[in-house]
């Protein structure tokens, strides 16, 4: 054994193990598990890619390395220099005979919950120590699989000319209610963090037509649910020259490009998870419709009223669906009428689970201020935004994904906080 502050460097990711003629490897990474038997021991090493089994046999080894095994301890990170053998009983079909073993890093304490267990009884202590968590395999799964997920979302948005854009996060006024916003100061102002990139994606769509943008949302909710978080990933788009259908139809094909890409992820990867069934067309239902389905089952609703997870639950709707046509009064100002009653609008779901809503907006200068007089806003605070009306605004649309509740479903994961590296909640404002 040496002790040493130099890392040894690495020469090969567990994943290139298999497909090397080299002999001779040096492995980096951090141990997940030691296993010791009479006369072999053996140390489990993952790196960013899998696991690499170290074996060490007595009498094949140096007994430094086989008397040393014991004495490491897990998560710390250490690098390997030995024999690379193919072995039908290693978890990749190879594993090292140790040369020299250094400690890089030597974990002083005993993680407080089980490196590999599937599901743990509290998420509190695992989100304590949050990046010791997120070395566990079928956590390490999850952000993966977000990767490759935001990776075809972007490709299929920049496939389709759109411009990646980013909006300001620190703003002067509400979009889409006052009630669930963050105030910040701002020098000698009064600021908040913004809800939605709404009214800024609205505008980009004046000079680059199609824009989208993937980034931090902001909301005071102030009831602790498994589906809300105070700072949540939103893939926010829109388009000019297309209305609220045109919209839907994208959200179509980027259900459909994520799934393909999940379905490819997970088998090659060997992550085995229960996934959403990929759906050609998604169905439409209108909000009346709904409504006086949901009537019909006894809950005491009426039209205006939202539609609550515990309504839908009710009706057994599953799988994705939208639904259109809200009634104006339950929508943002900013959302084009489809009729004196009902918006150009929709919702997507998942089950009882919102994942997306999104509507065709209004692009007349009158239409909108009338608007926003009816809902008793001060348009004066909005003369930023409704200055740029008087400059030919194109008709368009758009809509925003909640990332982590499109992974809840994508993943059948329950817990929004699984889903998010450092999630936000009222109670959670560390690490
Ligand atoms: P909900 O009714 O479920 O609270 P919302 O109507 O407030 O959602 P929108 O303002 O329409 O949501 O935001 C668009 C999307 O952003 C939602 O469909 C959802 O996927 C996501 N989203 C909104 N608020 C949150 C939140 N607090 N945590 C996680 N995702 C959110």
């Amino acid at each position: 054994m040496s002790h040493t502050d130099n890392c040894i460097k690495r020469d090969h990711y567990s994943k290139e193990l298999k497909n090397t003629n080299v002999e001779l490897v040096t492995v980096t990474g951090w141990i997940s598990s030691i296993r010791s038997h009479k006369n072999i021991r053996f140390v489990t090493i993952q790196d960013r890619f899998g696991e690499i089994q170290i074996v060490a046999k007595r009498g094949t080894c140096n007994n430094d390395i086989f008397d040393m095994i014991p004495k490491l301890k897990e998560h710390s990170s250490i690098s390997v220099n030995g024999k690379l053998q193919s072995s039908e009983k290693s978890p990749n079909g190879v594993e090292i005979i140790p040369f020299q073993i250094n400690i890089i890093s030597k974990a002083e304490k005993i993680s407080p919950f089980n490196n590999n267990a599937k599901t743990l009884e509290s998420i509190d202590t695992r989100l304590d120590l949050r990046a010791i968590d997120l070395r566990r395999k079928s956590l390490r799964d999850l952000f993966l699989i977000r990767n490759e997920i935001l990776k075809s979302i972007r490709k299929y948005f920049y496939q389709n000319y759109f411009v990646e854009v980013n909006t300001p996060k620190i703003i002067s006024t509400s979009t889409e209610g006052g009630s669930s916003l963050f105030p910040v100061f701002y020098y000698n102002k009064e600021a908040f963090l913004a809800q939605s990139p709404q009214l800024y994606k609205e505008q980009l769509t004046m000079s680059f037509e199609k824009v989208f943008e993937i980034s931090s949302i902001f909301r005071a909710e102030a009831s602790r649910t498994n589906r809300h978080l105070s700072e949540a990933i939103s893939i926010d788009f829109e388009e000019a020259f297309v209305n609220y259908f045109d919209i839907m139809v994208r959200l179509e094909h980027i259900i459909k490009t994520s799934l393909e890409t999940l379905n490819r992820f997970i088998k090659c990867q060997n992550i085995v998870i229960d996934i959403p069934k990929t759906q050609d067309v998604i169905p439409k239902y209108t909000y009346d419709d709904l409504i006086n389905e949901i009537q019909k089952t006894g809950y005491d609703v009426e039209w205006g009223d939202d539609i609550s997870p515990k309504h839908l639950k009710k009706l057994g709707l599953n799988d994705f669906y939208f639904i259109i046509d809200w009634p104006n009064s339950t929508k943002p100002f900013y959302v084009k009428d489809k009729s004196k009653t009902i918006s150009e609008s929709f919702d997507l779901m998942y089950g009882d689970l919102e994942i997306s809503s999104g509507s065709t907006r209004i692009s007349n200068k009158i239409e909108i201020k009338n608007k926003m007089q009816n809902k008793s806003m001060h348009t004066n605070l909005f003369d930023y935004h409704l200055r740029v009306f008087d400059y030919g605004m194109p008709p368009h649309s758009g809509c925003g994904i909640g990332l982590e509740r499109f992974l809840m479903v994508l993943t059948n994961t329950t817990n929004i906080r699984d889903v998010s590296f450092y999630p936000r909640d009222v109670d959670r404002l560390i690490p």
